[in-house]
């Protein structure tokens, strides 16, 4: 019945394309491609903050799409790898297992990336590079994994300047997963889903070198009394060759280099650039042209980059979120052309939002140094000096990990670990330490309940240090600000959905981004046996 309906809208959405040349000749009964489209740092607020300013991409999907105004992440560690996956998978940290960008593993005795793996080959599409990257962190499969399994045939593509974001879109295995290599400021991708160079990658990067860049100048894409935000902000930490002022140039200290592609990433151009990669491996794919359902995962990371640097309040934000509007609507209007508007579903979200400028007295950063030193000097006080080497092994971001043993007679000592906890809670900053062996999701503590689903047994560490809402956890002052706390401004993000079959409208529900894969693969007709989040649009198409 559900089918029929659909059926219906559909080839009454149909209609509407017809004036496009090469859509197929009828709309399929499910959607031939689905596409999840991520904004890395894209604050909910933002869409109406600048609303004004839409004309393509953004309009078109508050105006046309389902938008749910309530999305929340759920768990405590708000940050880009936790995020993608949640969105690819359907699941939360604790069970896709990508709890944050990096962690410490204990036996290495050291940090590893979320993507990273040192038993797959790196194949790039420039200069040569030292690091591999795959899904051997995930723990679950992504709606493409299921895709692939329960319709072969599936083609699945999926790009980001993070490998992290790619990858945690795709899964895997794919056809295409295309990620930017900083240290080799190359295109790449690994021999985790490709024997070699994929030839329409490397096509592209070929003709569309974006060394071609060097000395363009990124410069307000609108008047500057039509901005918002002012420019110049109190906080800016602005990038390496650059002031806080518009116009920004995209130098290098000597061509390009380091310099050159920091600041290169940082600019619309490269938004710009992977939508027209996306567009041309749809056409090269024929994505959505066949039988069957494919996915194309694209994940936008300027934002990101220009958020910390100059935060939420500043001009370069606002312009890029301009930018991009008109990016994401010429990638829709590809896909109008090409697929039929009828024929795809596709999801915007973003992996998280982003913190106001830590100004103090409001807020400010807690230095994981900090941390580390009130921990051994507590320890040090009840205990002496440690056998060999320090009592914590690491602390990374709000995980603290450590030597073996220690915890173990740490929890065993009342009085030691109250003044643990309390000498670390006396850090300006800091509002909680948890306890990571007294996690449990059904805790009627919110805050114990995000830890727990942010936690993974051997992956986190054996406390959790919160910070006060405006204030994070930070290793070294490189940012503006930063993101990865349970406070709304990290947490609440649009979801919108678009395309054939779904009606436009708002939606004040509670949902979350891990219901973001089962709604399109309901739409799809696939099972997410993993799935936590739960299928949205019900009764809305
Ligand atoms: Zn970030």
């Amino acid at each position: 019945m559900r089918r029929v309906a659909f059926l219906v809208l559909a080839i009454g959405l149909f209609g509407a394309v017809l004036g496009v040349e090469d859509v197929p000749l009828r709309a399929a009964d499910s959607p031939r491609l689905l596409v999840t489209v991520v904004v890395d740092q894209l604050r909910a607020d933002y869409l109406q903050q600048f609303n004004r300013h839409w004309k393509s991409g953004f309009r078109t999907l508050l105006d046309q799409g389902m938008v749910y105004e309530n999305a929340r992440y759920p768990y405590l560690v708000t940050v880009t790898c936790a995020g993608h996956a949640t969105i690819g998978t359907g699941t939360l940290p604790h069970r896709h297992g990508m709890i944050n960008n990096t962690w410490w593993q204990r036996k290495e005795r050291a940090l590893t990336g979320c993507s990273a793996d040192s038993t797959t080959t790196e194949i790039t599409y420039g200069r040569p590079i030292r690091l591999g990257n795959s899904a051997t962190h995930l723990l679950v499969p992504t709606l493409a994994d299921e895709l692939r399994t329960q319709k072969p045939g599936t083609r699945v593509v999926s790009v980001s300047m993070k490998a992290r974001s790619a990858i945690s879109l795709a899964g895997h295995a794919s056809d295409a997963v295309v990620w930017f290599d900083d240290p080799s400021e190359s295109w790449a991708t690994s021999k985790a889903f490709a024997a070699g160079p994929v030839p329409a990658v490397k096509e592209f990067v070929e003709k569309n070198p974006y060394e071609k860049d060097l000395g363009r100048v990124w410069t307000l894409s609108g008047a500057p009394e039509s901005y918002v935000n002012r420019d110049a902000g109190v906080g800016e930490r602005p990038l390496a060759g650059w002031n806080g002022l518009f116009p920004h140039p995209i130098n290098g200290r000597g061509g390009v280099d380091a310099q050159f592609f920091a600041l290169w990433q940082a600019t619309p151009l490269a938004d710009a650039y992977l939508g027209r990669l996306a567009a041309s491996l749809v056409d090269t794919f024929k994505l959505g042209q066949r039988e069957g359902t494919d996915f194309l995962g694209v994940s936008f990371s300027v934002l990101d980059d220009v958020g910390h640097a100059f935060g939420p309040e500043s001009r370069e934000v606002e312009d890029v979120l301009r930018q991009l509007d008109t990016t994401i609507g010429t990638l829709i209007a590809h896909l109008d052309a090409t697929v039929g508007r009828a024929n795809y579903a596709l999801a915007l979200s973003a992996d998280h939002g982003v913190a106001p400028m830590p100004i103090p007295p409001r807020g400010g950063r807690v230095a994981t140094d900090d941390v580390r030193e009130r921990i051994e000097d507590t320890l040090r006080t009840a205990w002496g000096p440690p056998q060999k080497g320090t009592y914590v092994d690491a602390v990374n971001f709000t995980d603290v990990y450590f030597a073996d043993g220690v915890f173990d007679k740490v929890r065993a000592n009342a009085a030691v670990l109250a003044s643990l906890v309390k000498n670390v809670e006396e850090i300006p900053g800091v509002v909680r330490v948890l306890r990571t062996d007294q996690l449990s999701e059904n805790s009627r503590d919110p805050l114990v309940r995000s830890a727990a689903l942010s936690f993974v047994a051997g992956r986190n560490g054996d406390l959790m240090v919160v910070p006060k809402e405006y204030w994070f956890m930070s290793p070294r002052a490189v940012n503006g600000t930063t993101h990865g706390s349970p406070y709304e401004y990290d947490t609440h993000v649009p979801v919108i959905f678009f395309g054939g079959g779904i009606k436009a409208g708002r939606s004040k529900a509670s949902v979350t981004p891990a219901d973001i894969a089962p709604t399109l693969a309901d739409l799809a007709g696939v099972k997410l046996p993993m799935a936590e989040g739960r299928a949205l649009l019900g009764g809305d198409r």
